[in-house]
């Protein structure tokens, strides 16, 4: 079993390269979330096309949601002639801005050898392509299958997911009764599972002074020298206890294997002015400081521990530094998720990358987050990994592009896990 259905595929490679720059040709770019409209259109003639029942939803009243840019999702749904699963392929359609640096069309799809180029090539319209394809075969080899197959298009992972997965999973769209295995081909490379992702607190922090003139500062009180403190204080101590501290998941690169954090950003003072100002700042002591930071974290810390260890930080300040006063304010959170090595769709991927590359899969889980953080605490679906072609540190970079045959080579892994899940 499998040689007529690879063969399929390999007979698909045109069909699939022209699939991806058709993708690719799209601009969906998010922020702000453009032309879902367009890519939703695409895919439902696509898949409609192929015998999908197709359901668009627009993420109303998500954040980014407007009549400008509307929150598009496409859910295209293929029954099998008798029950069984649910196997449901969840790619996202934006990609992040285009950047400096290309040197070919970010949204004209060029081959060159075994590479197309184009933003989102690998992140991830490459492997949204290489799962239509991958469905297609196994339904013309075997279409008396049980179960349903499913392939979404959603928008809005680039910016968390909210107008996307996380809106769809509230919706009950990934209910464990309706769906039970889910792949996201994200471009975690084609011999790889990934398994989860770690944890994201993200918060601001403003430390208070006094504003008075630049020429009396003791008569004022500096809100930036305050924030020196705090940042002070996170060197001697946040960032030594999170070097310390290593997790079991298989994270890639080995340096998220801590925890991290990063110090996105610092305002302080006076705002800064228009280019057109000509004039030189006005002589005050700032008042006001603001940092934002950028918590990853571990599967083995609990984010209430995450949190008081920043609160903690600052509390100790306000005992012991004159004046020291602070307010800090959650963003968002993330909590890391992790699906089980012997959880049914990890077993099966596993075996099919073994039988089409010929060689044992590595487990990884990713330093960021991507949708899986929704199917799991939203949808309370466990049975989740990412799968997909792309080399991963080619996302978000500039000449992006995803390999020819590495989609065709992950298009035989997820059919084939198809006829796993799909032929009982
Ligand atoms: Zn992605």
């Amino acid at each position: 079993m499998g040689d007529t259905l690879f063969q399929r595929i390999d007979d698909a490679r045109e069909d699939l390269i022209a699939l991806t720059q058709g993708l690719i040709a799209i601009p969906t770019l998010n922020p702000p979330g453009q032309h879902y409209e367009a890519i939703c259109d695409t895919l439902a003639a696509r898949l409609s096309g192929s015998g999908f029942e197709t359901t668009w939803v627009r993420a109303e009243g998500a954040p980014g949601d407007s009549e400008k840019y509307p929150r598009w999702n496409l859910i295209a749904r293929h029954e099998g002639t008798r029950s069984g699963d649910c196997v449901h392929f969840n790619s996202h359609t934006d990609v992040v801005e285009v950047g400096h640096g290309w040197t070919r069309d970010p949204f004209g799809g060029a081959v060159e050898g075994d590479k197309i180029y184009g933003r989102g090539a690998c992140d991830m319209k490459g492997g949204l392509a290489a799962s239509i394809i991958a469905a297609e075969a196994f339904i013309a080899e075997h279409p008396d299958y049980a179960g349903a197959i499913e392939i979404s298009g959603t928008a809005d992972e680039e910016s968390g997911g909210y107008g996307g997965v996380a809106y769809l999973a509230e919706k009950g769209w990934f209910d464990p009764t309706r769906v039970q295995h889910v792949i996201i081909p994200e471009p975690l490379n084609k011999d790889r599972i990934c398994l989860g992702h770690r944890g994201g607190w993200w918060a601001e922090i403003e430390t208070k002074g006094e504003i008075a003139h630049g020429s009396m500062p003791f008569l004022g009180d500096c809100a930036v020298r305050h924030m020196g403190a705090v940042l002070h204080a996170f060197e001697e101590t946040l960032f030594p206890a999170m070097a310390s501290r290593r997790t079991d998941m298989p994270v890639v690169p080995e340096g998220a294997r801590q925890s991290t954090m990063n110090i996105n950003s610092v305002h302080g003072g006076q705002p800064e002015q228009a280019a057109d100002y000509t004039g030189l700042p006005a002589h005050c002591v700032p008042d006001s400081c603001r940092i934002v930071i950028d918590r990853r974290f571990l599967m083995e810390e609990p984010i209430e521990a995450v949190r008081t260890e920043v609160i903690d930080l600052l509390e100790d300040l306000k005992s012991r530094r004159e004046n020291f006063d602070y307010e800090i304010r959650e963003l968002n959170r993330v909590i890391p998720s992790m699906t089980d090595k012997d959880a049914p769709v990890v077993t099966t991927v596993h075996d099919a990358i073994r039988d089409v590359l010929g060689k044992d899969p590595s487990y990884v889980a990713s330093p960021g987050s991507y949708d899986q953080k929704h199917i799991d605490r939203i949808g309370k679906l466990k049975n989740c990994i990412a799968y997909g072609p792309g080399v991963l540190e080619l996302a978000h970079k500039p000449d992006e592009w995803v390999g020819i045959t590495d989609m065709l080579d992950s298009a035989k892994v997820m059919a084939r896990s198809l006829q796993t899940l799909l032929l009982p």
